[in-house]
């Protein structure tokens, strides 16, 4: 795909359902990012408005038992697993950032349960900072509309995004995406003949193949 034809799509997405302004706590952004893996959002967001509202600081879930993390986060995926990282985490935060979340990328992802990817969603959407996280969704609409081929990693589809967008564009493009991908560039059955950028994507044309792709990509 040509670079200017991807940038055109997430434009006219953007005008669409970008918030633009949009920050969160780093420290609530970090403690969904952990949550997050393998987990639905629909599942995250409950469980971490749970265990936020009662405890919302590095001291108070490093004071906290991993028994009553796990029953306040529960069904998150991994519950158990997470709830002794979000303990760790936190503990790392208290001992090596004087309790605040760092804004760098290489200092993130020393704390336990970070990766690359919850290191850029907690730059973008905490800091605002031109960090691309790429998740599930964003990765699948990159491969649909021919940005990047089926099977790419969602670290590779970061790094051709980097290189193509703006900063401005960096920071509301995940958001974007995301919201993208729940509604129309669905999982399954994407609702191509309501898509708003119909005219760019190539994924359209090889409708014959999705039963086809379906059985192979992991959504
Ligand atoms: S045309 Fe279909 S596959 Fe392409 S971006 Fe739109 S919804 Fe997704």
């Amino acid at each position: 795909m040509d670079d200017n034809n991807f940038v055109k799509i997430v434009k006219i997405l953007e005008t669409i359902y970008s918030e633009t302004g949009r920050r969160e706590e780093p420290f609530e952004i970090l403690i969904h990012g952990i949550m997050s893996t393998r987990t639905k959002d629909t599942t995250t967001f409950p469980a971490q408005k749970r265990l936020l509202l009662i405890a919302n600081t590095p001291e108070k879930i490093s004071k906290m038992s991993v028994g009553r993390i796990e029953r306040l986060i529960y069904p998150v995926g991994f519950y158990k697993t997470k709830a002794k990282l979000l303990k760790k985490a936190c503990k790392f935060i208290i001992k090596n950032f004087d309790s605040n979340v760092p804004s760098n990328k290489n200092d993130l992802m020393e704390i336990p349960g970070v990766g690359p990817k919850v290191a850029s969603l907690v730059l973008e959407w905490g800091f605002g900072m031109p960090y691309i996280a790429v998740d599930t969704h964003v990765n699948r609409v990159a491969q649909r509309i021919g940005l990047v081929p089926f099977g790419t990693k969602p670290e590779k589809t970061e790094e051709v995004m980097e290189n193509i967008l703006d900063d401005s564009t960096k920071i509301s493009v995940n958001t974007t995406l995301i919201k993208f991908g729940r509604t129309i560039c669905k999982p399954i059955s994407p609702v191509c003949n309501n898509c708003p950028v119909y005219d760019y994507c190539g994924f359209k044309l090889k409708k014959k193949y999705y039963k086809l792709w379906a059985s192979r990509v992991k959504h």
